[in-house]
Order: C-alpha cells, then structure tokens, then sequence
C-alpha cells in the first residue's frame, strides 16, 4: 500500500486542474488522477469535456479564444510548476468509511488519503452516430453545448438544428435563435418534457421550428456538416434537413458509477449532492468540484471556481488535523 496523500484529486478538467492549481500552492503536494490514455476506455475523459471542444472563446482571459485542448493543457502545466503529480489511471472504487480514505486504482493498487476532492465531470450525451461524433472531434459543426459553441462565426446567420425535448433542448435553441437564421428543434415525440414557460419561449420565436416525432439517423457533410438525414418515427419516412450545425442536447450523465457504495450522497440524476454552499460532500473529507455536482451551469469557468472552493475547503479540513 501506498504512503497516505494528503490530497488526491479524480478528474483532470478544469475543476480538477484548479483544485490541484490552488492545492499545490497551499503546499499540499496534490495527486491528481487524470484518467487512462484517450486510446483506451476510461472512467474519466482525461483533460475532460474541454478535449471534445475546439474553441473556447467565453473563458476570460483569452481574447483571441482558445482551443479546449491547448487550455487543458495550460492548466497542468500551471498546476505541475506548483508541485502537482499526475498519474494516468482511473479510480474505479472508493472506500470512504475510515481515515484515511481508501481508492483503488484502475491498475488493482490500493492508494490513501487524508481528503478527497472528486472534480470527475459529466459527459453529454450523444446519439451515437459515426459522423456526428467525427464532426464533434474535429469542430466541424457538431456540438453538445450551444452557450459554448453557438456564437462562434460558423453558426452565425445560418440554419441550425437541436435534438432534444427537455429544459437543455430548448434553452439552447432559445439561445441560438439570437444569431441563427433559423433553429430547428427535432424531437422524438410529438411533446416536449420541458418547462411550459420553456416550451412557449419556442413557440413565439419567429426564427425556431419544431420538428416533431423525428430522428436524427446521420449527419452530413466531409469536414463540415452540410445536413442532417431524419427519420419519422410514426411513419418511418425519411428526409434531409439542410443545417450548418448540430447541437445535441439529450442530457448529460455525470461520471459518479465509481462512487458505487462509497457513502457519498447523490440526487436523483446521480450528480454528487453538496448539502450547503461550497465544496462539501456528506462525508467528512470528501469534496466535489465542476459539473460531478453541477447539473446547471456546466462552463469551464463555474467549474474551475468550484475547483478553488475544493481546494480551500480541503485546506481548512487537513489544517485541522
Ligand atoms: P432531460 O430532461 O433528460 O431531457 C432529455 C431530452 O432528450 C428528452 O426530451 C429526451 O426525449 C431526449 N432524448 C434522450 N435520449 C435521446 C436520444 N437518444 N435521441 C433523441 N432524443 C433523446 O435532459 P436536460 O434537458 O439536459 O435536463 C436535465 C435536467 O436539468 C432536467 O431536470 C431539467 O429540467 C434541468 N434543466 C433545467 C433548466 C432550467 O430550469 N433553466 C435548464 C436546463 C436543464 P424524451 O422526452 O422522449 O425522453
């Protein structure tokens, strides 16, 4: 068994990185499981959300933007100048019960720690399709955040369409009828399970059009998306809609399957619940940072505050004693 850390940190996006940031500055000489090699399946997408995006241009301090990559990557590279080590496994149990805390490793090691800060992020969901994730790996329209991507040049005064019927579906076509010439809504049903408010701001938009019972089957287009083929899910007929973006919103699932058994308190969509402001889990010890227990904002920069409080907040818990 390992030496007790007094810090470990699971997760390596912008909470983890500024946990670690703010952590190793506070001379806690923090671990930070950052997830296997992209190549291999992995609990945690190392670098996070940010890897599948490709500007950033709403994070402050980058007036040009920034790719999500080149951003991850800057933020290790601050958090390692500060004494912050890295190991690239995955955390695939966790025994919270007893000081010090106990976590298993991808590679069956068995490491300690005095605290805990779990900044493990959620992944959007996303149909599933070949092409749609080839053109969200290469920013060729594909999406799953509109606040992040929706302003860029590309989507500007075009059509663009949204798949989804809930709140995240429709506050992002709500939001992107401002710079689209049109936004289309696809959705699988013929009701939307969104807020009525949501749903009636749709409704009066001139610009946004709902395309009910319908199917995203295949995305369009060689290095940027050119359409989307739809299948009608009474009558099985299927059309192309010509778009020049695609944003998915059909919810996102938070990376928490580990905590399986672990004592740490998760709401019903299993994000990790804080039970009062800050970072604190139910368990003494235990902290969470960044979209792991955000299901509403889900920026970089909301998660890289949380990852300050995290860290802040494990500093006062190890400072006494
Ligand atoms: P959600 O409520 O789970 O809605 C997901 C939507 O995607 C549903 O309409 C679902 O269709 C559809 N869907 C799921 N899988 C699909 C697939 N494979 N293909 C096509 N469509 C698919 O998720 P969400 O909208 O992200 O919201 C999550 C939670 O956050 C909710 O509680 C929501 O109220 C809350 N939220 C609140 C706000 C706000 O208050 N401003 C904003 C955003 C989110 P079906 O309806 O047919 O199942």
């Amino acid at each position: 068994m390992s030496e007790i850390e007094k810090v470990i940190i699971i997760g390596s996006g912008p909470a983890g990185w500024t946990a670690a940031i703010y952590a190793a500055r506070a001379d806690l000489s923090p671990l930070v499981f950052v997830g296997v090699p992209k190549t291999q399946p992995s609990i945690v997408l190392p670098g996070g959300q940010l890897m599948l995006t490709t500007e950033v241009e709403n994070y402050p301090g980058f007036p040009e933007g920034i790719t999500g990559p080149d951003m991850m990557a800057a933020f290790q590279k601050q958090a390692e100048r500060f004494g912050t080590r890295t190991r690239g496994e995955d955390i695939v149990s966790c025994d919270f019960s007893a000081k010090p805390f106990k976590l298993e490793t991808s590679k069956g090691e068995t490491v300690l720690a005095n605290a805990v800060i779990i900044a493990t992020g959620a992944t959007a969901n996303w149909i599933g399709l070949d092409n749609e994730m080839r053109l969200a790996r290469s920013g060729g329209g594909v999406s799953a955040c509109a606040v992040c991507d929706g302003a860029l040049p590309a989507f500007r005064d075009q059509p663009l369409a949204v798949v989804g019927g809930g709140d995240s579906a429709l506050e992002e076509a709500s939001y992107l009828t401002k710079f689209a010439s049109k936004v289309y809504i696809v959705h699988r049903r013929d009701e939307f399970r969104a807020s009525k408010a949501m749903q009636q701001r749709i409704f009066d938009s001139p610009n946004a059009e709902v395309l009910w019972n319908k199917v995203v089957v295949d995305v369009l287009g060689e290095d940027t998306i050119s359409g989307v083929l739809l299948k009608d899910t009474v009558t099985g007929e299927e059309s192309t809609l010509d778009v020049r973006g695609l944003f998915v919103a059909i919810g996102h699932t938070p990376t928490t399957s580990f905590l399986e058994g672990s004592g740490v308190q998760l709401d019903d969509a299993k994000y990790i619940h804080l039970p009062s402001r800050g970072s604190k889990t139910n368990i003494e010890g235990i902290f969470a940072a960044g979209d792991v227990a955000d299901s509403v904002y889900r920026q970089a920069i909301s998660a890289a505050g949380m990852g300050c409080q995290a860290a802040i907040d494990a500093e006062h818990y190890l400072s006494q004693g």
